[in-house]
């Protein structure tokens, strides 16, 4: 193993405390991971000597902190491996990103009878957008289902996929399942027909080394809070062809190049879709993050992390009336689980006593999970700061939860 999980957990001052007398155990980090020291004092860095606000400022403070926000871009650049800054929209997260391409494409390339497709495993982020967008614009939003084991069902995919197909948008790695998805497969099949493919890469880019040329996906949207950086900061890339053609979304600030009484001209790219003043602490505490998880390495990272995967699936599996919630051949660091017929909110609340934060109920994709036919699950989702012994103790608080709640 390369990583060295003691000195790891010792740059999370978060994880040092105690909660109901027991140390904190996290393993909430699908939903939100925790910073190290690193980002905390990148933050406070940009307050003590930088903060300003950004971009057309002559003096020492403006071009210092201008400078700060674009070395970050580059840097964001380099991590998923862009062709080029242009393709690094900064955005408040997953959720706006994802947006912005629906409301954009949608108003530059969606005419009624198109069709877009997506997938029954989205997180709520990445599906009710393409279905108000598609409603707004009388075309039709085809939903792509899941085997078993809760992995795509690419046949099915590739019979949805015709002439009115204009758009592939799914998740990288499902928020629920784990699944991580064929993406390459997927989306070279859509190239042969000339559909652009969108990954929502919110659970992605955390777990698994991201190359959005190798992968050739034409858009790729995820947060920063997830990827150890400060909350309100994310990504949007997109192929410059695409971000060229697609119209702003936001209106006013550093995209605005010039204004007319009866009409504007707008910034080029990336500005372009960047309105108002952006969160510049924030972007500071993403570059921090991308600069500590590429010390760590994401292959290390990626290793560790699927051996806690595989190590939490074979203790939890040997316990009586566990159920998993996605099996699939690729996983990443997650598992959902029911136990017996307890509710998972009752589960959750016992091993929360236990000093243990998991999440539970439908984790923003209800169409999956009306589809399980469940009301929900209980997620323990992994870090590379977490440790099988935390997974014992898991362990033996779903022991516990089951022996008081049947
Ligand atoms: N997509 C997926 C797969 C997610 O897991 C999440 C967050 N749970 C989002 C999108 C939305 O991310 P955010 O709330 O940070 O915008």
């Amino acid at each position: 193993m390369n990583l060295n999980i003691e000195q790891i957990r010792a740059d999370f001052p978060i994880l040092q405390q105690q909660i109901y007398k027991r140390p904190l155990i996290y393993f909430d980090n699908a939903a939100s991971t925790q910073k190290p020291r690193q980002v905390i004092d990148a933050i406070r860095h940009y307050y003590e000597h930088d903060n300003c606000n950004i971009h057309r400022g002559v003096h020492y403070l403006s071009v210092k902190a201008t400078e700060a926000y674009e070395e970050a871009r580059k840097e964001i650049r380099q991590f998923i491996n862009a062709k080029s800054t242009h393709e690094i929209i900064f955005t408040k997260g997953a959720t706006e990103s994802l947006n912005l391409v629906a409301s954009t494409f949608g108003k530059r390339y969606i005419q009624p009878g198109d069709e877009v497709i997506t997938t029954i495993m989205e997180h709520h982020s990445n599906f009710v957008p393409w279905q108000q967008m598609c409603l707004e614009r009388r075309a039709l939003l085809r939903v792509a289902g899941i085997n078993a084991k809760g992995e795509l069902d690419m046949d099915e995919l590739k019979g949805l996929i015709s002439k009115k197909t204009k758009l592939i948008a799914l998740t990288h790695v499902s928020n629920v399942l784990g699944t991580v998805n064929p993406v390459r497969e997927i989306i070279a099949l859509a190239h042969q027909h000339d559909i652009p493919v969108l990954l929502d890469g919110a659970q992605g880019v955390s777990h698994l080394s991201v190359d959005v040329q190798e992968l050739d996906c034409d858009f790729y949207c995820f947060s920063g809070h997830k990827l150890y950086a400060p909350m309100g900061t994310g990504v949007l890339y997109g192929k410059e062809k695409y971000l060229e053609e697609l119209p702003p979304y936001q209106l006013g600030g550093e995209m605005i190049k010039d204004v007319y009484l009866d009409h504007t001209t707008f910034n080029e790219l990336p500005f372009k879709f960047e309105a108002g003043t952006p969160n510049v602490e924030g972007v500071a505490g993403l570059r921090a993050a991308v600069a500590y998880l590429q010390d760590l390495g994401m292959e290390n990272i990626a290793a560790y992390e699927d051996h806690l995967l595989r190590y939490a699936t074979e203790k939890l599996s040997a316990i009586e009336g566990v159920r998993f919630y996605g099996t699939a051949r690729h996983k990443a660091s997650l598992i959902s689980f029911l136990i017996g017929d307890i509710h998972s909110y009752d589960a959750g609340m016992i091993i929360d006593k236990m000093g243990i934060a998991v999440r539970t109920g439908h984790h923003c994709a209800m169409p999956l999970i009306d589809f399980l036919k469940i009301p929900g699950t209980v997620r323990a989702s992994f870090a590379f700061y977490n440790t099988t012994e935390e997974i014992d103790q898991l362990v033996s608080a779903i022991l516990k939860a089951r022996e008081m709640l049947t």
